[in-house]
């Protein structure tokens, strides 16, 4: 029954004179979702709304589902547009649509009419007076309630047309993607960087990723695994720029120059340094990792710092940092990424692990130990860089 949604935005960003931005994009990401479904939807923007009109059958749930996907919207209203035919109408459409929009109707309601054609007739206190009464009349099992009402039904009064919803279905908020810069994701197949990938992605970042591949000591599966998340992860941020790095000398060679308790650390710092010099190359402003405090040996207070400070002209977030797990967890299900993070797939810090990994480590004696990577440590780097493969995610 329904053609059209009514799409509402809450935070549009900096506002002022680059509103239009933020509404062009979001319309935008709208077309782009909308476009491969049934409806043949238009998207037009009319006074800080936005609509979407279908000319065409539909599928509402899926519809539904690809709005639900996109950033920046905060209310998804199915809605029904009728002709302005007079109030007479308007009275029989109104109790049209509560009767088909509501199986059961024991709940209370309140009407809330706008009249944005001032010449309609009566003003909106007595619009809501005669259309709620005639509801009543219609359905004596509903109730009026002005204060806390279960039902609120809109009915905008337009030049010529009249809206009406009641349905409101949350939007993932956040802000359009694109309209915040682009941030270097450090993806690797587990729990949490996809996570937070979201997360930046949700505040209207665009998103390249960076996934340190250690063959033969991790498999093909294992990169799949890591293309599949950015895939999913894609969903919500649009199209992701995976840069696979092989990174197997690099760790091969810190293995046999480093304490081995360092090991994890040393190798976290220049995953940071290759990642943020591909940030620099892409036009990233940051890095995005899901570390959380004290998750792991190399996520305690003393190992982020270390790791941290490998960084040296952008800034590091970590979205999850005061995350518990169970929280991550509930929204890598949310956002699809979960099962695919879970798959058995060796990563590449786990096959050189120490026993008894550092929990403390100071920065000094971290970069005491790099010493011994100096004779190569650079070209290989740049190596790592020249041969890194590139995967279009989305
Ligand atoms: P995740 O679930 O994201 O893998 P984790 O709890 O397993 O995180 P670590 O393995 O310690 O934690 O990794 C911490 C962060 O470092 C990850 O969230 C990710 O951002 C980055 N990272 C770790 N391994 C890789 C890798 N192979 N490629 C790219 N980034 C990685
Ligand atoms: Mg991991």
């Amino acid at each position: 029954m329904f053609h059209s949604f009514l799409i509402k935005y809450a935070e549009i960003g900096i506002k002022g004179k680059n509103r239009y931005l933020f509404e062009d994009k979001l319309i935008s990401h709208i077309n782009t979702v909308l476009r491969p479904l049934d409806g043949k939807f238009l998207v037009t923007k009319e006074a800080g709304r936005i609509y979407a009109d279908a000319s065409e059958e539909f599928d509402f749930d899926e519809v539904v589902d690809a709005l639900k996907r996109v950033f920046g919207i905060a209310a998804i209203c199915p809605l029904v547009r009728i002709e302005d035919k007079g109030f007479d109408d308007l009275k029989e459409q109104v109790v049209k649509y509560v009767g088909d929009v509501y199986a059961d109707r024991h709940f209370t309601f309140k009407v809330n009419s706008r009249r944005i054609n001032k010449a309609y007739p009566g003003t909106s206190e007595t619009i809501n007076a005669d259309l709620g009464e005639v509801l009543l009349q219609a359905y004596p099992e509903l109730k009026v309630d002005v204060h806390h009402p279960e039902m609120l039904l809109n009915v905008e009064i337009r030049k010529t047309c009249v809206n009406i919803y009641s349905l409101v279905i949350p939007g993932p908020g956040g802000m359009p993607v694109g309209t915040n810069g682009k941030a270097m994701l450090l993806l690797s197949g587990g729990i949490d960087s996809p996570v937070a990938g979201y997360m930046i992605a949700k505040r209207g970042v665009v998103l390249e990723a960076t996934y340190f591949h250690a063959p033969p000591y991790t498999s093909e599966r294992a990169k799949q695994k890591v293309v599949d998340l950015a895939k999913q992860v894609s969903k919500y941020s649009g199209n992701i720029r995976l840069h696979v790095i092989n990174f197997t000398d690099i760790q091969m060679y810190i293995y046999q120059n480093c304490p081995h308790d360092e090991l994890t650390i040393i190798m976290r710092r220049y995953m940071m340094k290759i990642a943020e010099k591909l940030a620099q190359k892409n036009g990233c402003h940051c890095l995005v990792t899901g570390e959380s405090i004290g998750q792991v040996a190399s996520q305690t207070m003393q190992s982020l710092q270390c790791t941290d400070a490998a960084v040296e002209h952008m800034p590091v977030f970590r979205p999850l940092i005061a995350f518990d797990k169970q929280d991550i967890v509930d929204i890598s299900y949310k956002i699809g990424t979960y099962e695919t993070s879970i798959e058995p797939y060796e990563d590449c810090c786990t096959i050189f692990v120490a026993k008894h990994p550092v929990t403390k480590p100071f920065l000094d004696t971290i970069e005491k130990s790099e010493k011994n990577l100096e004779e190569k440590i650079d070209e290989m780097v740049q190596t790592a860089i020249d041969t890194e493969e590139v995967i279009a995610c989305w």
